[in-house]
């Protein structure tokens, strides 16, 4: 009977963080178990440029050091020195943690159950294999659930007449009026000519791709973009409630990513924290780790809350934005805000809906 060394469930951003992270230098034998189609999985990661995500500035894609937040009647543009916004694709993620020198077996199965045995643990999968790992990382996550609010997307890749995007900037927000939901439009201009489009909704029920693809191209009309090929397209769906599972009781339990509370959930950000978690627990010696502190859950808490009880249009956001500077803006979306800007933050808020919601 061969017991790994660890075994991976899951092999999107946190499981192959695990494997370059924790075992990439080591000489281990680690399984890993992935039941979806990661090969064919390709998308776009953002984050501001943090301390911790440093060492990984040679596989980012794209900087950008401004940023538009608005709607059709305003337009905040915020401008950074140092912590420019980036982008790492899954692919380029993928392959970066797969090459290590560790041995990593993967298996395209669904992990079922595991079950722990003396001081390893049992891992049975749905056709009724067995395998066996001394420690077990866990990324399955719970992405919805009734009455909760989510962020779901859907983008698309596309390729225009010359010189149509600034390349410099991104939008970040741009928020059109919908019925009962909040929406907005995020681009990323990766050239002059490419980029990403993608409609962003905060709702509790997600919606089909024609009612995205409306929005965008309402966008794109806006911006006199007619005519444009489409080379790819990503959609998602992401908790924005806390999602995450209880700390195991064994100690060689890691729960990882999104159901290891990696996802910030008023923003739907979760790639770099991932990985911050995981650069944590290489230094850590429990099993859990607190990647979000304590009162900018509080703030994220009581920021959902006020979004599923009132219809906001993007007006809270736009006013945050602009009584924020860009950097205050980036350490604020990275959770390093310091008092003054959560000061500023909280200022930016309806007063009285706000208060509400802090004392419910
Ligand atoms: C399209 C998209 C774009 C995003 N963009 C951003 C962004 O710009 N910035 C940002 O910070 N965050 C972003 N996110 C949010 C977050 O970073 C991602 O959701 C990220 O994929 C979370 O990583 P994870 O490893 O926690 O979970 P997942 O990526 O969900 O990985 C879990 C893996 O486990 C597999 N699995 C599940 N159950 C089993 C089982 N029983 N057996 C075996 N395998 C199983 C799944 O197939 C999956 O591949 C985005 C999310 C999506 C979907």
């Amino acid at each position: 009977m061969k017991i790994y060394k660890a075994a991976i469930i899951g092999l999107g951003p946190s499981g192959l963080a695990v494997n370059k992270i924790l075992y990439g230098d080591s000489s281990y034998e680690i399984i890993a178990f992935e039941n979806g189609d990661v090969k064919n999985r390709d998308n776009f990661f953002g984050f501001w440029l943090t301390d911790w995500m440093r060492s990984f500035e040679n596989i980012i894609e794209k900087k950008w050091y401004k940023w538009n937040i608005g709607d059709k009647n305003t337009n905040v543009t915020h401008s950074v020195s140092n912590k420019p916004y980036c982008v790492i694709s899954f692919k380029n993620w993928k392959r970066y943690c797969l090459e290590t020198k560790n041995k990593l077996e993967i298996k395209n199965k669904k992990v079922v159950q595991y079950l722990p045995l003396k001081n390893y643990f049992k891992i049975i999968t749905a056709d009724n294999k067995e395998y066996y790992a001394e420690k077990i990382y866990d990324s399955r996550s719970v992405k919805e659930k009734k009455g909760e609010l989510i962020q779901h997307f859907f983008g698309i890749n596309i390729t225009v007449a010359d010189n149509t995007f600034d390349e410099k900037k991104l939008t970040l927000m741009y928020f059109t009026e919908e019925n009962n939901v909040l929406h907005f439009i995020y681009v990323l201009p990766f050239s002059h000519n490419k980029a990403l489009v993608e409609s962003t909704v905060f709702s509790k029920e997600t919606f089909h791709s024609s009612w995205y693809r409306e929005k965008i191209n309402r966008y794109l009309k806006l911006k006199n973009i007619i005519e444009y090929e489409e080379n790819a397209t990503e959609r998602g769906i992401i908790p924005m409630f806390f999602s995450e599972e209880k700390k195991s009781p064994y100690s060689n339990i890691f729960n990882i990513g999104i159901r290891g509370g990696a996802c910030k959930p008023s923003t739907g950000y979760a790639f770099s924290f991932l990985i911050k978690q995981i650069q944590l627990l290489k230094n850590s010696k429990k099993n859990y780790v607190n990647i979000h502190k304590f009162l900018e859950r509080k703030m994220d808490k009581i920021f959902i809350n006020f979004l599923k009880n009132n219809t906001e249009k993007g007006q809270s956001f736009i006013k945050l934005a602009s009584n924020l500077n860009g950097d205050e803006f980036q350490s604020f979306m990275m959770g390093e805000s310091n008092l003054l800007t959560k000061l500023k933050i909280i200022k930016s808020m309806p007063k009285l809906q706000f208060l509400k919601e802090v004392f419910k």
